[in-house]
């Protein structure tokens, strides 16, 4: 199959979408968060796409939809209280999507749901790009064999924000079938290693109370805990928050947004060669 990989800013691209998606949640309990992207204009040297994020929430009135996009608004005062947030991430998006050359577009009723979309131009790539489909053939591998010879593998996940303990659920309980149990914060990590075997650990650097790096060196003191793999999960990119983890004891290092096809390959890289059991 003939793939078209396209150029763009992808940091920028990833942020819009995760707010988007992040607010869409927030403000959906009950129903769907679709995201969709259209081809609209497939050009010699560029595709015009169209991305759109709906949900079935609460929606936005019309009045509020004028204001949303300026810096610290909230649609009505009590989101603020019932769901928190700054008022800055709809700003912070706008912003980024007119720096690509687009603009967000808010549809809304009140009680059913609202859509942000945007339309940006990402350039065509003429050169072969194997790197990309070797990550997601090698992903897609390594989660056949996780599905294979590893379901039911307990595995711990301290992890903060609810939104990244979806994700990761979704991806190693749904996907792969492990038994999963999450951590808020690290001292309730070290709290469940004291009385569970896990085969694996995956850690948040920022967390309350006891960070990554603290949970770590307390959970590599225990009986067992020596050589279980340990994981870390952070934002920062940067090399020396790698060597902070690697000093710290961690085994390896994924940024967040977590990509499905490196967490599997990771995951199947520490728990071991295939067929081998792990309990
Ligand atoms: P916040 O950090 O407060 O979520 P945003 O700029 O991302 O800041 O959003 C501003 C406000 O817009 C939110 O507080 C909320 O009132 C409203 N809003 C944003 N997305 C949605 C949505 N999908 N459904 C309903 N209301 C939304």
């Amino acid at each position: 199959m003939l793939q078209q990989t396209l150029l763009g800013d992808a940091l920028r691209l990833q942020q819009v979408l995760l707010n988007l998606v992040g607010n869409a949640i927030k403000f959906t309990e009950q129903g769907s968060v679709t995201v969709a992207i259209h081809l609209l204009e497939d050009r010699e040297a560029s595709m015009l796409l169209r991305f759109e994020v709906s949900d079935s929430g609460i929606g936005i009135s019309s009045e509020a939809a004028q204001r949303i996009f300026n810096p610290f608004e909230q649609a009505d005062g009590s989101t603020t209280r019932q769901y928190g947030g700054s008022g800055l991430g709809l700003t912070i998006s706008q912003r980024f999507v007119r720096l690509m050359g687009g603009d967000i577009t808010l549809t809304s009723t009140p009680g059913e749901g609202s859509c942000f979309a945007f339309t940006i131009a990402l350039s065509k790539s003429f050169e072969q790009f194997d790197a990309t489909l070797d990550s997601a053939s090698l992903g897609a591998q390594a989660e056949q064999c996780l599905r294979a010879d590893y379901r039911g593998t307990r595995i711990l996940v301290a992890e903060d924000d609810w939104i990244n303990q979806e994700v990761i659920l979704e991806l190693l309980r749904e996907v792969i079938g492990f038994h999963v149990d999450i951590a808020a914060d690290g001292e309730r990590a070290l709290a469940l290693a004291e009385v569970h075997d896990y085969a694996l650990i995956l850690m948040d650097m920022q967390m309350p109370e006891m960070d990554g790096v603290e949970a770590t060196a307390c959970i590599r003191q225990l009986t067992g805990y020596a050589f279980v793999p340990i994981i870390a999960m952070t934002a920062n990119a940067f090399a020396e928050d790698r060597a902070r983890c690697i000093d710290a004891g961690m085994n390896d290092f994924l940024t967040k947004p977590v990509d499905p096809d490196l967490l599997f390959a990771t995951l199947l890289k520490w728990l071991g060669v295939p067929g081998k059991t792990v309990s």
